[in-house]
């Protein structure tokens, strides 16, 4: 808890955290998502809110937009993608308005570091017509999460505020204040605002113009929009870390940092360019300001099209100075692996074996793609794995088609697919890969562990129950290494005119922190087969020699490596 002026130390997620804090809400939800995560958990130690982990992004906005109907301010936090699913309510919660402040918080990952795309954010502002901040620093993120709090209530609307990975996960030293004053305000039945049916919308879509219209005002004058004259050969419009990495390079240059970048304010924008001989624009992902400008007839220098697609740095900033495109990228040091232990390694080693064609999800297991596992074949979205079964398995000839998803994105739209496919028809295998945690994002409760995020037993989901509910005809739970038992169980339910759900269980080794004996190979007895290999263990390595040995730092002893051995040759270190 934060004390008077406290200096602390904080993430920008961490301090999105703090200062809604201070801001006075009652009420956070969210689903995790990296890079966004950090921001629910952190506000699930402060006990006088409530957070909560929601099921999907969707169900998270609605329950905070629940919860300014109610009077209070509320937040909800998600990352890029996330906020795709949560786009039905947004567009809508836009023209009615809201009653306690509401500020969505959507946190981008431009470079992909863990996600399928790096859209730019910043295009749905416009598109929902809700106003957009974009704190530079963590300090920025604290006190601009206290302002959009006072705009969303001021002008009616929800209010998104715009992190990116290096602003979410970076530090910052700074001070906080404790005042905290929960708002509140009475909760209205007002259906002419809150019963978006047509009648009443259409004039609400009106009167969202006039606000946007008093917010484009307030875009001119904020001081979330900061000009700072220097030297004016060079001048930079640009916004949050761009702005960093431009006033490293360039300190002399004056800047035009915009922390409020929809309604985007030109007349400032007309004026800052009056001032500086040469105008350009610094902005990662999407030429979105400089669209802007050019639309306004201000004439700017942009950065070639090469740089539209990952994150910028003080090197690249240069670079888009100089007129120079975005060298080719020299790929990553190291690629991803399971973990030694995962669960998923042995599902995915006999998936492969069987030779069937894997719909996959989003998750962990989503390295199960990679060679030499390479048992997965799809990945697109949250929830798509059961409905690319679907369609997959309905028009393929002979090829038997198995969807693959996990718990949490199962529980999050993977049950709607599954409802679908039973309602529809489908035969086949659905594999639920129950590692018992929300792995993927670093370990958060979902339903089906029975734990709030703010550490309160609750109802436990059922999987079994739900699925059979959903109309699977037969639901079977199996420990995946037991993978004769599971070959045998797959080949069973593949070979049936029935829609079938496998839950493959077996928490994930980062919270099931046991150990067994570390894994020994006795080069006398192995053939060097390969077969092991086969299990991207990032315990089992190959030497230059072509001899295979374990790491036994690495390895936790789950004993998979022993089963696939045909030759003996790998038992327990110090003997069964
Ligand atoms: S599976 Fe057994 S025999 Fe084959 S390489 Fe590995 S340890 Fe050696
Ligand atoms: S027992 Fe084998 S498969 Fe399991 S962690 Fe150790 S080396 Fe890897």
């Amino acid at each position: 808890m934060p004390n008077e002026q406290e200096e602390v130390f904080l993430s920008g997620n961490e301090a999105v955290a703090w200062g809604a804090w201070a801001a006075g809400i009652s009420f956070a939800s969210a689903y995790p998502g990296t890079p966004s995560t950090e921001i629910l958990e952190t506000l699930g130690t402060f006990k006088d809110l409530e957070a909560q982990w929601a099921v999907n992004e969707k169900v998270a906005y609605e329950a905070a937009f629940g919860a300014s109907l109610a009077g209070r301010r509320a937040l909800t936090a998600c990352k890029h993608v996330g906020l795709n699913v949560a786009m039905d309510p947004l567009m809508t919660t836009a023209y009615s308005g809201v009653n306690g402040g509401l500020v969505v918080v959507v946190a981008d990952d431009p470079g992909m570091h863990s996600s399928q795309n790096e859209q730019d954010t910043r295009r749905v502002a416009p598109y929902a017509k809700v106003p957009l901040l974009e704190p530079s620093s963590p300090s920025e993120a604290y006190s601009f999460i206290q302002q959009a709090f006072d705009i969303s209530e001021e002008f009616d609307v929800p209010v998104m505020l715009r992190l990116t990975t290096r602003i979410s996960h970076t530090k910052e030293s700074f001070r906080t204040s404790s005042n905290r004053e929960p708002a509140r305000r009475e909760l209205r039945k007002d259906p002419r605002k809150y019963v978006m049916i047509p009648a009443h919308a259409r004039p609400r879509h009106t009167d969202l113009e006039k606000r946007l219209s008093a917010l484009r005002a307030l875009s001119e004058r904020t001081s979330l929009n900061r000009m700072e004259l220097n030297d004016r050969k060079i001048g930079f419009i640009t916004s949050g870390v761009s702005a960093l990495y431009a006033k490293e390079v360039y300190p002399d240059a004056s800047f035009l940092t915009l922390g409020m970048t929809f309604p985007f304010p030109v007349d400032l924008a007309r004026a800052f360019a009056r001032e500086v001989e040469t105008l350009y624009v610094i902005e990662e992902l999407e030429p979105f300001l400089e669209e802007k400008l050019r639309q306004e007839s201000i004439s700017v220098t942009g950065k070639k099209p090469s740089w539209v697609c990952g994150e910028l740095s003080p090197a690249a900033v240069r670079d888009i100075v100089e007129g120079r495109d975005r060298p080719p990228s020299a790929g990553r040091a190291r690629r991803p692996l399971l973990c030694p232990g995962c669960p998923h390694r042995p599902a995915f080693y006999s998936l492969k074996k069987s030779g069937v064609y894997v719909t996959g999800d989003i998750g962990c297991y989503t390295l199960g793609a990679l060679e030499p596992l390479a048992a997965l074949h799809t990945q697109t979205c949250m929830g798509a794995s059961i409905p690319f079964f679907e369609g997959a398995g309905k028009m393929q000839d002979g090829q038997k088609v198995v969807a693959v998803i996990g718990d949490s994105t199962f529980i999050h739209t993977g049950v709607s697919g599954l409802i679908s496919a039973a309602y529809n028809g489908a035969k086949g295998v659905v594999i639920i890969m129950d590692n018992s945690i929300t792995a993927m994002t670093g370990g958060q409760q979902n339903p089906a562990t029975g734990v709030t995020l703010q550490g309160k037993e609750t109802k436990r989901l059922s999987l079994e129950k739900l699925c059979a509910a959903a109309g699977a005809d037969q639901v079977d739970v199996i420990d995946p290494f037991d993978i004769d038992g599971f070959r045998r169980l797959l080949e069973l339910r593949l070979g049936q005119d029935s829609l079938s759900v496998i839950i493959t269980r077996s928490p994930c080794k980062m919270i099931d922190r046991s150990r067994g004996p570390a894994a020994a190979i006795d080069p006398e007895k192995c053939r060097k087969c390969r077969q092991c290999l086969l299990l991207d263990c990032p315990a089992i390595i190959e030497g230059d020699d072509g001899g295979i040995s374990v790491n036994s730092s690495l390895c936790v002893g789950c004993g998979l490596c022993r089963k696939v051995c045909k030759f003996g040759a790998i038992s327990p270190a110090g003997g069964e």
